[in-house]
Parts: structure tokens; sequence; C-alpha cells
């Protein structure tokens, strides 16, 4: 592989990468991005996503500097509300039950809008996620979970963006490059060694960023850190984020950091494949579960579906699938709410059965104990509270009552037909810990709390960030400001 020497070097190419390499271009560095997928995969997990991004905002003055293309009709039908600094630190204390790392907390919080006004400002297009978060009530959309814009063509259309902007800025990227060590003289980092084309080449820098993801992809590490049952997950996207960023670090001393044992993983089709698949996306997520039930093989509900907006839960409920026997659960609906259904709930390759009675349906649920389901939705259909009207834009209040698992929000009973189920497992999406950095420059930091010369760090494998649970849109966020802050301290390395 020849390379010229360059300023600063990243690994990987996703969006955490891409914000690294065009923040250390804009600042003057030649940079030199080297990817393990090969071009057809490219993009890692940034390429699966729909593209949301949690970003504080005033206003929809704010967002009209982020989409400067809303047009009258679309700010006057729709109440996009606030999502202030302090709505965004409130959700990541609570989700994280207040373990996330106050200092990575405050950059990526306060620099969230800053660091999307630069992304677009750089020539990446945003658009409002009607779609998936917004309800249509009286004539006017509602965003209700904080969420609320999306790059233009979801994650193809940022990361075929990114790449764009990166080649048109001069930005050299290589593809089927596994980068497998760090040129380390004991002090400082010097560059990386990468297999390509079946061989080992070293490619010396001034600074090298690691954005090579977390290790969600890896099974052995998944049951090593994760825990046992955790290798019969599913991964949700790329199958190229092995912990290899994560391992070179802690071979040279860095300090691992964050919630080790933590990741964020959803209700994912039962019957998808092993990796994630690029013609499918994002689609084997099932994230409609507010607006229904969940059982297990024993026909019992395991979780209050309706605890939160679906935002703050579904990173979390993942796990409680995985925990039920056999790692499976059904997803139960019926007519009243077929029609709020997701759009992944329209798909081919999905596990569904429907049914005009409970009993029928009862039949249909692969591996799961008649009699204990019927039993489980009679009990819940009593139990719910009919005099509290139902609101999907709000946090209703319409609970179940007397039950051991209460659903607390949009309780409905389960008796119109035609009834709909979809089987779910456990898809794992990143893992939460990962390698200490410095919140202000990115620098890696290593067992002695010093910081390693020349080395830097973004996105999934940054550790302290998210713990037990994660509030949606904050992946592609934390991405682009800890991306652009390594590529800025990486920058500023050049000799
Ligand atoms: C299905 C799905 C949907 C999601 N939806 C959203 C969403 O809408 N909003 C949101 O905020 N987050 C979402 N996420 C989470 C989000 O994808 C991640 O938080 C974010 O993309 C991580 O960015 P990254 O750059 O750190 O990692 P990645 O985008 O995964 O990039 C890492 C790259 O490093 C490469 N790599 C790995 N090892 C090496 C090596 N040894 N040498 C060279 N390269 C290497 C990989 O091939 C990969 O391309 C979703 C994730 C999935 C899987």
């Amino acid at each position: 592989m020849a390379v010229a020497e360059c300023n600063v070097i990243v690994v990987g190419a996703g969006n955490a990468a891409f914000c690294a390499a065009l923040a250390a271009r804009e600042a003057g560095a030649s940079v030199l991005m080297l990817e393990r997928a090969p071009y057809d995969e490219n993009g890692g997990n940034s390429r699966f996503t729909a593209g949301a991004f949690r970003v504080a905002y005033d206003g929809v003055e704010d967002l009209q500097a982020i989409m400067p293309d809303l047009t009258e009709d679309e700010i006057s039908n729709t109440d996009f509300g606030t999502y202030t600094t302090d709505q965004f630190f409130d959700d990541m204390f609570r989700v994280t039950r207040f373990r996330t790392d106050p200092e990575l907390c405050e950059r990526l919080v306060r620099r969230s809008f800053e660091g999307l006004t630069w992304l677009h400002d750089m020539g990446v297009r945003f658009v409002p996620i009607y779609g998936r978060q917004a309800f249509k009530i009286d004539g006017k959309f509602k965003f209700w979970g904080g969420l609320t814009v999306e790059s233009w063509g979801g994650g193809p259309g940022l990361v075929d963006r990114q790449t764009e902007i990166a080649k048109r800025m001069g930005i050299d990227i290589r593809y089927g490059a596994r980068v497998v060590d760090l040129i380390f003289d004991g002090h400082k980092v010097a560059g990386v060694r990468v297999k390509s084309d079946g061989a080992l080449h070293d490619v010396r820098g001034d600074s090298v960023v690691l954005a090579s993801g977390g290790f969600e992809s890896n099974p052995e590490w998944r049951t090593r850190y994760l825990g046992p049952g955790w290798e019969l997950a599913k991964v949700r996207g790329t199958r190229f984020n092995t912990g290899d960023g994560i391992r070179m670090a802690l071979d040279i001393g860095a300090s691992p950091y964050g919630n080790w044992s933590g990741c964020h993983a959803v209700g994912w089709d039962y019957n998808a494949p092993e990796f994630g698949d690029l013609t499918v996306g994002d689609n084997f997520q099932k994230h409609s579960y507010p607006w229904g039930l969940l059982v297990n093989a024993r026909g019992r509900r395991f979780v209050d579906e309706g605890a939160d907006f679906r935002n703050y839960t579904y990173a979390k409920y993942g796990r409680e699938v995985l925990n039920q026997p056999d790692q499976f659960a059904w997803q139960i609906f019926d007519r009243k709410v077929t029609h709020l259904l997701r759009d992944e709930y329209r798909i081919k390759r999905v596990t569904k059965v429907t049914a005009n009675t409970l009993e029928e349906l009862a039949a249909k649920l692969e591996g799961v104990d008649p009699a204990g389901f019927l039993a489980e939705i009679a009990a819940y259909n009593d139990a719910v509270d009919t005099d509290t009207p139902f609101d999907p834009n709000i946090k209703d209040g319409r609970a179940t009552h007397g039950l051991a698992m209460p659903k607390s929000n949009w309780a409905n009973r389960i008796d119109e037909p035609p009834f709909e189920a979809y089987q779910i497992t456990c898809g794992i999406t990143f893992t939460f810990g990962g390698l200490r950095i410095d919140p202000d420059t990115g620098q890696v930091i290593d067992t002695d709390m010093a910081p390693i010369p020349g080395l830097y760090a973004a996105g999934e494998l940054v550790g302290g960030i998210f713990c037990f649970n994660y509030p949606g849109g904050t992946g592609l966020m934390s991405g682009t400001v800890f991306g652009r802050i390594a590529g800025i301290g990486a920058a500023a390395r050049r000799t």
C-alpha cells in the first residue's frame, strides 16, 4: 500500500471518523483515512442508521440554521417545541442514572448545536424526522421525543455526503485497510500498522485518531464483557466493529473507561441475519411496543412497555428480551393501534402472524404457552384504566392498575381484531465501554491518567458517555462532537 506520509491518520470511515478527518483537514492537516471494510460495505454503523441526531435547540429559529430548507408550511403545521440544553442534560442524567461522565456529557450537550451547524456548513443536509418522531393530531405535527433532525437520505445519505466532502477536501480514503497495531515507541504514537492486500504496511503520521467503533460484532468479547448469553445476540449493524481500536490502545497502556458490561440493544426481528444487512438497514428493529404488549415464551409480560417514550426505553429493552427463555418475545397489537406502527413493520422480511381471535393468535405464537398467554391478556385487559384518553404524543397516564408488571402509559385493551404479532430477539447496536479521553482534546488517556502523545479517539469506542441506557439519536451526535474535538486536537500536533 503506497501512501504519502501525512499529519493525521484516522482509523475508520464512519461518522466519527469523518468528523475527525474533516475537522483536521479544515485545520490545515493532511489526512489519511484507513477503513477496514471493502468499499461496498463502507460507512460502519453510521451507514445503518436512520441519521437521527439529538441536538439541543431553543426553538424553530435554531432549527432553521440547520435546516434552511424548512418551508413556511412545515413551520406553521408543526410543533417543533424546544429541546434545550437543560432537557438534553436531564435526559442524559436520567437514562444513565447519573453515571454519564459529567465532563464528557457537558461537551456533548453544549456542543451539539454548533456540531450540527458545523456539519451543515460543511455541506451535510438535514431534514425534520416526520416519519418516526412526530404524530399528526388535529392537522398539526407534534414532535414528542426531543429528536427532530435527521440527515437527508438517513445513514447512507450522511456517509455518502461526508465521503464526497472529504474527497473534495483532498482527504485520502483507503478501503480494505485494516489497522492492526499502533506504532508506539513507549512514549508517543507515530503511526499505524495496516493489513491491506494480504500484506502488512507501516504508515507514519504525526497523530492517529481511533474511530473504529466498539466491540459489538465480536461474540467472544461480548460474552467476556457483557456476560453469558450475549454471544446469542444479533448484530444490528456492521460486522467490522470487533474492538480492534480499543484493543490496540489498551495494548499500549490506555485506560479502559465507562460501562464495559453495558450496551445499546433493542428488539430486532427474530429471523434477522447474524449481522446487519444494508439492503434492510435499521428496518429489522421493531420500536412500536409502547402501543402494544410484549410477551415471552410463558405468555407473560416482562417490561413496562409504556414506562416512557420509546426513545428512552428501546436501547435497554433488548437486554430484557435476551434475558427471556430462549431469547425471544412477541409484540402484540390490536386494530386500535396498528395505524400507529412505524414503517419498519411493513417490510417484507418480517416475522409476523395475524389472527381474528385471541385464541387463534395464541395458537400461532410460535414457542409461546397459549394458556399462559390468554390468562395474561385477560388479566391485563381487566387492569386497563379506560377513563383516561389515549394520546401517543404525550405520556398520557393511561395506565393499568393492580398488575405486578404495570403498563404506565398508552395502555389499551387488546380486544379489537384483527390482532397482529411480531417476533423479536435481541439486536445489539453498540457497546458502551471503551477508552478514556481528554474531553477538550480527544486525546487518549493512559492508566497513569496521562495523555498518550499522538493518540486520539472518538465515536463508539469512547467510554464514559453512556451507561445502562441511551437517549435515541445521541450516537451520531457524540461522534460529531468528539470526532470534531479529536480532529482539531490531532491536527494541532502536526510538525
Ligand atoms: C441499525 C442501527 C441504527 C442506528 N440508528 C441511529 C440513529 O438514527 N441515530 C444515532 O445517533 N445513532 C444510531 N445508531 C448508532 C450509531 O450508528 C453509532 O452510534 C454511530 O454511528 C457510531 O459511529 P462511529 O463512527 O463511532 O462508528 P462506525 O460508524 O461503526 O464506524 C466505525 C468504522 O471503523 C471501521 N473499523 C473497525 N475496525 C477497524 C480497523 N481495525 N481498521 C480500520 N477500520 C476499522 C469499521 O469498518 C467502521 O466503518 C444506530 C446503529 C445501528 C446499528
